[in-house]
This record gives C-alpha cells, structure tokens and sequence, in this order.
C-alpha cells in the first residue's frame, strides 16, 4: 500500500540536510528512492521510511535488511572475528582511538542526524556525539588494561589464575532515543575486548546509524582492518529476531522496551547465548524536607522535560514531602508554563518533539488514565501546533499530581509526563519509590546525611543507579550503566562493564613433579 501527502518545504530541507551531513561523514547511503511524501505505513518488503519527528514526514527510503541479511553480516563477522580475536588489544585500542578523533572532527554533523531522527534539541544531540567521544577515551585506556588476577592455590608448585577471552560475535540492538550513543558504548568495549560487532539500530533511526557505521568504518580500513569486524543492519523488528535467534552471535546486547527485553531474553537462554538488557525505566526522585529546592527544582525539570521525557532515566515520578509538597509543584508549574516547545534547532528550545504520533497519542492516554484515577493535571499535557510542521508531534510536558501510585503510574510513558506523590516518612517515600516494575534510575534531594545514607543503603532505592542532589538523568560514561528488575539487570559502558564482552578462563598451572589433588582428595 502506498498512499502520498502534501510534503511541507520543512520536510525537503530536513531531506537536504541529512542528505549533506551523511556526505560529509563520507557515508555511502543506500537510499532506494528519495520520496518526501510517502506514508510511512508504506514501508514495503524491499524498503525502510524514514520520517523525521521534526515534520512527521517521510524523508527518504532505505534499503531494507531481513533475515537473509542478518545472516549474511552475521557470517561475516563471525569470519572477521578469526582474525580480530588475535589481533592485540592495545592495536585494537589504536581503532577506537582513531573513531574517538573522527567522531571529534564531525560532531556536529553526528548530532545534526541526531536531531533530524530522534528529535534532540542540538545541544543535547552534541552531548550525545561527545558521550561516544568519551567511551572511545575510555575504551583505549581499558585496551590496556583488560586483565584476570592470580590466586593463591592450596597446593604446592601450582598457579591459579584467570585470563579474559573475547566472545566472538556481538549483536547489538538499539533503541530511537539513543541513536549513536548506546551503539558506541557497546561497540568501544566488545571491539578492544576482541569481538565483531552487527548493529541492527532501531528503525526510526537508520540515518544516524549510517552516519555513525561509516566513521568506524574509516577507522578500521585506514588500519587495514576488514569491515567485516562492524557490520550494519538496516531493519526493522525482523532483522532484530534473526539476530537474536542466530547461534553464532555470542552476546547480544539489547536495548529498548521492557516488551522487546521480554521477547528477547528466551529465545537467547534457549540457545544458551548471553544476553545484556538494558530496558525502560520509572524513575523517580524523592524530594526531602530538608532539601535545596532550588536545586531539587532545576534537576526534576531537566530530568523530565529534558529530551522530551525520552529517555530511559527521565523523571517521571516525583515523591516529595507533605509539608513543602504545594510549594514545589507550584514552582515546577511556573517553569513548565514558560518552557519553550518547538523546532530543536531553534537556539532557546529546550523541548523538541515526541517521536511520533503513537508517542503522543500514549501520553495523552496515560494523562486521561491518570485523571480517571484521581490525579490532577496541574500544567500541560496539550498538543502543540508549531508552525510548518503540522504532521509533528509536538507536547507542552505535563505535571499531575496523584493521591496514590495508581497502575498508570507504575509503567513507563515514553512522555514527559511527571506524576507527583506525596509522603511524610523516609520509609514511606522508599517504599512508594521501590513498588514499580522497574529499576533504572533515582535520586534524592536531601540536605541531611541520614536520609542521603539511607536512601543509598540496601534500604533504599533498588535500582542500578541510585543519586544525591542531582536528577535521574544525564549519566556520566566512566561508571557502569543499567538498572534492575524489569530494566533487565545488564550493565553497559564504564567500570567493569567490559566483562560482560568476554569469557573467563580460570586456568591452573602445575609447575611441580607431583600431582596433588585439590581438597586433599586422594586417587591412589
Ligand atoms: P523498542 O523496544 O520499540 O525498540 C528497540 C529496538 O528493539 C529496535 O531496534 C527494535 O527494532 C528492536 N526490537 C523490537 N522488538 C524486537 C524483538 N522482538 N526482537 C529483536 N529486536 C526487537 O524501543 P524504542 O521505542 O526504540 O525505545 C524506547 C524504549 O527503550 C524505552 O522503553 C526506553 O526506556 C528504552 N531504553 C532503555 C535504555 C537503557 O539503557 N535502559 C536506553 C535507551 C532506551
């Protein structure tokens, strides 16, 4: 079915504008058919739609991998691997550190993909680009370092030690909100851990992921490396499933909805694959009598309105004490009312657009739940019309005040949507904080050291990331990121993430004449 619109004088610009920046990251795009206009529910076999959220248009269509083609790149870093395995890791070090420079000279061209796909506000869409930045540094420094110990053995003349091995082949899915970033985070790591890497980068996104592909890319040739070492997918959920169901793909790396982690998960332990999830999240902040509202305010907004509430850590939930409760929901409003909504390339936006119309249709929805549960909408939660871009999917964020975490509440609305509790002890606030399905991200505001430890203790917030005195949001790349629960347990990026890329040999050396049994065992 291919049905056609009107396309608007933004959407040909936007087309322009991608069309130049992949140029100048020397990609070659395998655009099928510029066709502004057609509808994205047209996507046909052969074919992927790209639709800017800018407009709410299609931009152009892409050639579409399925199954056949995921094999295909599969195999052949499956064969990459034999080689790159052997390769050392600090000269694999060398690659991500050339990625590190070329990602450096085209920042801005990244981050203006990243904002004509996910529609990040530009200064959020750089710091997305200098993120991948940071984890190429992190990177060179861990190729380096990758390393076992070495134990003490009971018996004489013997050595105990483990050694780190790669994996083989790592699938890495990601989702819209991330386009580039989550994929460097994996792809810095598995590659100087030894592994090949297949991206299949969400749908919504595919221009950004050839963007991005094309500077690795570079890097691995201008090395005399073989390409089969990063490998492209530009598929929808199919090519997802024949990845994860592929034997040959030792870890895959997922990240998306709790959904998606749901379908994932079993069909990789049936195969007895590895996998690492890092799935949505419910976040919330609690906020203390004793707290620097100030503080408490600026971090709540930018955490839930930042990035449209499109992120995996945004606040959405807000526990704050009973007695200063009507004070900073009506500082939160007075801020919300004056948050400026439009065009992400616009200097001074600090809110683009929802992703698409299904976003927006959801978070109207959960409002409407919220209200039917007793909430009350204190500001926002309207479609806003900006001028040119009709089809987009524009919101003014909404803050609801709720009497009790009502169902809507416990799930995640990919929305900027902030539902405010209430509390009058720490334990209350902990409990409400914790009774969600999910686990990512939390903080406290609190100026009193009792409430921080506690908050930070085994008591308190049972997530992966757990803060003081700043928002859920904006994690810096040099510590471990994930959550747990139904947020999938996984942990990407810094600190000792890299061992979920590699296997662990635990190796024992018999230096001596004898041959002593371990536990005194003895075998005549
Ligand atoms: P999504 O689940 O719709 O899609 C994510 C990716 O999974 C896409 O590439 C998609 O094609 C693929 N996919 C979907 N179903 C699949 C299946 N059955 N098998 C294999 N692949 C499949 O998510 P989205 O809408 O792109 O992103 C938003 C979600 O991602 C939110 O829930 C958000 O919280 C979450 N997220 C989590 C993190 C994190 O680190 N925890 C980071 C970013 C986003």
């Amino acid at each position: 079915m291919t049905s056609t619109t009107t396309h608007t004088p933004l959407t040909t610009e936007l087309r322009d504008a991608a069309l130049a920046a992949l140029e100048r990251l020397g990609a070659t795009t395998p655009v099928v058919e510029p066709a502004p206009g057609v509808e994205p529910s047209s996507v046909d076999e052969e074919t992927l739609s790209v639709v800017s959220p800018l407009s709410g248009q299609p931009l152009l269509r892409l050639r579409r991998d399925g199954a056949a083609e995921t094999a295909a790149a599969v195999g052949q870093a499956a064969e990459a691997f034999t080689t790159w395995r052997s390769v050392p890791a600090p000269v694999r070090g060398q690659v991500i550190k050339r990625l590190g420079e070329l990602l450096t000279e085209h920042k801005a061209d990244l981050a203006e993909l990243v904002t004509i796909e996910a529609g990040k506000i530009t200064s959020e869409a750089l710091g997305e680009v200098q993120e991948m930045i940071d984890i190429c540094d992190f990177a060179v420094g861990l190729s380096r370092q990758v390393g076992g110990r070495t134990m003490p053995s009971e018996r004489p003349g013997h050595r105990l030690m483990e050694t780190w091995h790669p994996m083989g082949v790592v699938g890495v899915i990601s989702a819209f909100n991330f386009p580039v970033a989550v994929w460097s985070w994996n792809t810095a790591v598995a590659l100087v851990c030894g592994d090949t890497v297949v991206w299949k980068p969400s749908e919504k996104t595919l221009l950004s992921a050839v963007g991005a592909s094309a500077l690795l890319d570079r890097a691995l040739a201008e090395a005399g490396f073989p390409a089969g070492v990063s490998q492209l997918l530009l598929g929808d959920r199919e090519a997802g499933e024949a990845l994860v169901a592929d034997p040959r793909v030792a870890l895959v790396s997922a990240t998306g909805s709790e959904r998606m982690g749901q379908q994932v998960a079993p069909v990789v332990a049936a195969r007895g694959g590895r996998y690492l999830l890092e799935l949505g999240g419910n976040n919330a902040a609690v906020v203390a009598p004793s707290a620097d509202l100030d503080l408490a305010v600026r971090g709540a907004v930018f955490a839930a309105a930042g990035t449209a509430g499109q992120r995996c850590t945004s606040l959405r939930r807000l526990i704050v004490h009973e007695s200063i409760v009507d004070d900073v929901v009506a500082r939160l409003a007075k801020v919300y009312t004056g948050l400026p909504v439009g065009d992400p390339r616009t200097e001074g936006t600090l809110v683009g657009p929802l992703v698409d119309a299904g976003a927006r249709r959801s978070m109207l929805a959960s409002i409407d739940e919220a209200v039917a549960a007793g909430g009350e909408l204190v500001v926002g939660g309207t479609a806003v019309t900006v001028a040119g871009a009709e089809d987009a999917a524009y919101v003014q964020p909404a803050i609801v005040r709720m009497p009790v975490q009502a169902d809507v509440v416990k799930r995640e609305t990919f929305a900027p949507i902030l539902y405010v509790l209430t509390y009058s002890e720490l334990p209350e606030a902990i409990a409400v904080h914790n009774d969600v399905p999910q686990g990512l991200s939390s903080a406290i505001f609190t100026l009193d050291v009792r409430e921080a430890e506690t908050f930070l203790s085994e008591v308190g917030s049972d997530c992966g990331i757990v803060n003081v005195n700043i928002g859920t949001s904006g994690a810096e790349i040099g510590g471990a990121f994930g959550g747990e629960k139904s947020t999938g347990g996984g942990r990407e990026s810094g600190s000792d993430a890299w061992k979920q890329y590699m296997r662990r040999a635990t190796n024992t050396v018999n230096y001596s004449t004898e041959l002593p049994l371990a536990q005194g065992v003895n075998f005549g």
